[in-house]
């Protein structure tokens, strides 16, 4: 089973408590890609500058990842610039440079449109609708946003939101999307946006599935499933957290190419998993060398912590 994900692959410039680094690989279809390819394969869709050399590319390529659909353009690629020093749990964007992105208008290559499962990772919300409506054959079709998109380009998103079958995003996502500080309060109005299901990220706290009566084809009753995280002592650096939870839980599910309450639950734990060994470094550099083996450990550390 082939994800399609369309998302920024960028450039960031960070600032941690744990130090500073100067335009590392990052962007969320990238941590995405990472974390998707321990559990199948992923092919991305998005553009890049004259700045992205063959070293940035392979190692997504060295993980199997397919880079057919990553345009090159005249300019210089989507950077980000972002603190975490005076919170860990909440970047501050300093800059967005959206550079050969404002311009971006994305191709599916025909080799990619047989993918049964689309991810639409944080991007324009106008670029995640052309990549939907070229992709309509998708079985599933999940997506992340962030806060930058849903301030300012509120009604594109709403227009994206209303194709999801999962949405994943974080609390303060929600709170910002739905208006409301109540997290079961918050996460209703979100569902009575579109998605069929919401994954919330609560950062060190874990992540809980809301679900609605469309969430599965076989009627589940429950609403809600809450899945920890793994206790760090260290967080070197957060930068795509979110987008490794979203790769580790799609990726599973894409995986096992059928979605049932079940698999839903087990994606979310593996989420938990990609998410907590990426802050462990800077940008993409534990997840260059984690392995399946280290994923599956994680996995039973995660079971036996949260069961009784
Ligand atoms: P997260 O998983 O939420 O920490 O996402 C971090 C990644 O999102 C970074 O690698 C950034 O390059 C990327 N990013 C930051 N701002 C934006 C934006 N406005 N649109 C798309 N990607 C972004």
């Amino acid at each position: 089973m082939s994800i399609l994900v369309v998302g920024s692959v960028a450039f960031d410039s960070l600032e941690t408590p744990s130090g500073k680094r100067e335009r590392v690989l990052g962007g969320a279809a990238t941590h995405f890609a990472l974390a998707a390819s321990f559990f199948t394969d992923v092919r991305v869709v998005g553009v890049v500058g004259e700045d992205f050399l063959p070293e940035y590319e392979l190692v997504l390529t060295s993980k199997g990842v397919d880079t057919t659909g990553i345009e090159r353009a005249p300019g210089k690629s989507f950077h980000w610039t972002g603190s975490y020093v005076k919170d860990l749990n909440e970047a501050d964007t300093l800059a967005t440079d959206l550079n050969v992105f404002a311009e971006f208008s994305p191709k599916i290559p025909e080799s990619y449109k047989d993918s049964e499962y689309l991810f639409l990772a944080n991007i324009d919300p106008v670029l995640q609708a052309q990549v939907r409506a070229q992709m309509p054959n998708a079985k599933m079709v999940a997506g992340d946003t962030m806060n930058y998109w849903i301030s300012a380009h509120r009604e594109n998103l709403l227009k994206v939101l209303r194709e999801l079958d999962v949405l994943v995003i974080n609390d303060k996502e929600v709170r910002m999307l739905s208006g409301e500080t109540n997290a079961l309060v918050a996460a209703r109005k979100v569902l009575e946006l579109g998605p069929k299901s919401l994954v919330v990220k609560y950062g060190e706290h874990g992540s809980a599935a809301y679900f609605s009566k469309d969430s599965f084809s076989d009627g589940e009753t429950r609403k809600l499933f809450r899945a920890p995280a793994t206790p760090q002592e260290e967080v070197v650096d957060p930068t795509g957290a979110g987008d490794s939870f979203a790769g580790g839980f799609y990726g599973y599910i894409a995986s096992q190419g059928k979605l049932t309450p079940e698999v839903f639950r087990t994606a979310m734990f593996y989420g938990c998993v990609l998410g907590s060994l990426s802050v462990e470094e800077f940008g993409t550099a534990r997840l260059q060398r984690t392995t399946r083996a280290e994923i599956e450990e994680r996995f039973q550390h995660l079971k036996e912590i949260s069961h009784l």
